[in-house]
């Protein structure tokens, strides 16, 4: 996977999100304040003016960029805690114009580790780590068994939308939603939720 690649995926997690924009606030709406589209939208939007300025950057550039500019123009939690992902994910692809799935794993390993540190949450708290940290298992998992990219992203997707259905039956405990205690129960998370579909288009783009 290229630097030019990966410039295309953030594009197209960028449009994805445009697109579930209303539906990702509608989540938020049901078990918190109702932003979660609106923030991720205004984000990635903000993302994809930078881009063209960054061809031919190698991909930790391009991820840190991602990152940076989704912490500076996100309020809320969501909007940190993808940039502080995005900016480690960076850190460990410093200087590579292409990576292969171990570096990928390397990569999602290290965004797991700066949404711990970020937001002192782990899994079973109803949030993105609810889909993210089951995606990241599932591809390491293809990736030591000797599977190919395209199948350890698949594995990941499946992973994460078990992880998305897993949210409803459980009640937040971090972020916004833990306000309403019990009554978040029954509800889907719509961090976990925007987790899965940057997952789903990296996989439809590789
Ligand atoms: P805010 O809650 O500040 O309005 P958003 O609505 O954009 O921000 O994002 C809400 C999402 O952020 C939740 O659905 C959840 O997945 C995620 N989230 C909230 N707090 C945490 C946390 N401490 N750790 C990981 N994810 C979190
Ligand atoms: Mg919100
Ligand atoms: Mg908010």
């Amino acid at each position: 996977m290229t630097n030019d690649k990966i410039i295309e995926i953030l594009k197209a997690i960028a449009a994805r999100i445009e697109e579930q924009k209303d539906y990702l606030t509608e989540l938020d709406n049901e078990i918190a304040d109702g932003d979660h589209g609106v923030n991720m939208a205004k984000g990635f939007n903000a993302v994809v003016t930078k881009l063209d300025a960054m061809a031919g950057k190698d991909i930790g550039s391009l991820l840190k960029t991602t990152g940076m500019t989704l912490v500076s123009t996100v309020g809320g939690s969501a909007g940190p805690l993808y940039g502080t992902a995005f900016m480690k994910a960076g850190a460990v692809l410093k200087d590579k114009m292409e990576i292969g799935s171990q570096e990928l794993v390397q990569a999602l390993e290290a965004a797991i580790g700066g949404i711990k540190m970020r937001g002192k949450a782990t899994t079973g708290e109803k949030t993105m780590l609810d889909a993210i940290c089951p995606a990241y298992d599932a591809m390491k998992a293809a990736v030591d068994a000797g599977e190919d990219m395209k199948q350890a992203v698949a594995r990941a997707v499946e992973a994460a939308r078990a992880g998305v259905e897993y949210t409803k039956t459980i009640k937040a405990t971090k972020g916004r939603a833990s306000y309403i205690g019990d009554r978040s129960i029954g509800h889907q998370d719509p961090g976990a939720t925007s987790a899965l579909y940057m997952l789903e288009v990296l996989l439809e783009q590789i």
